[in-house]
């Protein structure tokens, strides 16, 4: 059986940092992981622990290219940025975490829906699963910026949330409003 590829560990606070060499090595090792993840998406390994659909869903993001069907998703889904060099290894980190609250936001409720959900809340958390810092399971990081809560999460933290902010400044709420 083959090793669920799981989302590299980050620096801490990756989006205050300011040290290009490991968020250089933190892009190298998330360019790493995409490969893996779009190998065991497309892959037989990933038996029943997604549905077809999500797991379509989720290769659409990080494949190489496009299907031919790809489109936009619903939420703010939008494909892995492949931020080329001279980039900022900083910025180019930014963009990714970015990205990759975009797709944690939308497993974090698209199964909450009034109607009938299009997928259910079990695999939408093993999908989260694959897109969680390989060493914050034990929790007590915001799963959107990744920062360390200093107490229990808080209005305070949304308030400062480099993710919140961001789509804030974008002139759109998060996904999920
Ligand atoms: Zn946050």
């Amino acid at each position: 059986m083959s090793v669920v590829p799981r989302f590299p560990s980050m620096p801490a606070n990756p989006f205050w940092s300011h040290d290009s060499d490991a968020a250089a090595a933190a892009v190298a090792a998330l360019v790493a992981w995409r490969a893996e993840l779009a190998a065991w998406l497309a892959g037989a390994e990933r038996d029943d622990a997604l549905s077809p659909a999500l797991a379509t869903v989720l290769l659409e993001l990080v494949r190489a290219r496009p299907s031919e069907e790809f489109r936009r998703f619903a939420y703010r889904l939008e494909r892995m940025p492949s931020p080329e060099p001279p980039t900022d290894p900083c910025e180019c980190l930014q963009s990714l975490l970015l990205w990759r609250a975009g797709v944690v936001d939308f497993l974090s409720d698209v199964w909450d829906t009034l109607g009938p959900a299009p997928f259910d809340i079990e695999e939408c958390q093993r999908a989260g699963s694959l897109f969680t810092p390989i060493d914050s399971d034990g929790g007590g990081l915001c799963h959107l910026c990744l920062e360390p809560f200093a107490g229990a999460p808080s209005i305070e933290h949304f308030e400062r949330c480099a993710v919140q902010r961001a789509w804030r400044d974008d002139g759109s709420a998060s996904p999920r409003a």
